[in-house]
């Protein structure tokens, strides 16, 4: 079975079948969610397309953001939304625990 290849995104080179990374400039061919598999994750690696600067799937940056081969739409779009949640999170936390100590 054959896949065919996009060339390079940043040199144009096409690639050879199944390569992850341009051999000659050494940029990311597949723009993958950068979030890889850990110890107590399992990750996302989700292929988004050539012009995503976050992953659809998790909001975690993508490849070919991470590399500067495309900068996202909007400076400050780093999922604003999910720090405001965690310190909403932590604050209550904290205010149920000191209550119960009293
Ligand atoms: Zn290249
Ligand atoms: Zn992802």
């Amino acid at each position: 079975m054959t896949k065919k290849m996009d060339p390079c995104i940043r040199c144009s080179k096409v690639p050879s079948e199944n390569d992850k990374y341009c051999n000659d400039c050494g940029a990311p061919l597949e723009n993958r969610c950068s979030d890889e598999p850990g110890i107590l994750k399992k990750g996302c690696r989700f292929v988004n397309p050539p012009d995503a600067a976050y992953c659809a799937k998790c909001g975690e940056p993508t490849m070919f953001h991470l590399h500067g081969l495309i900068s996202p739409n909007y400076e400050n779009a780093n999922r604003p939304l999910f720090s405001k949640v965690s310190s909403w999170q932590q604050t209550v936390n904290k205010d149920m625990f000191g209550h119960h100590s009293q």
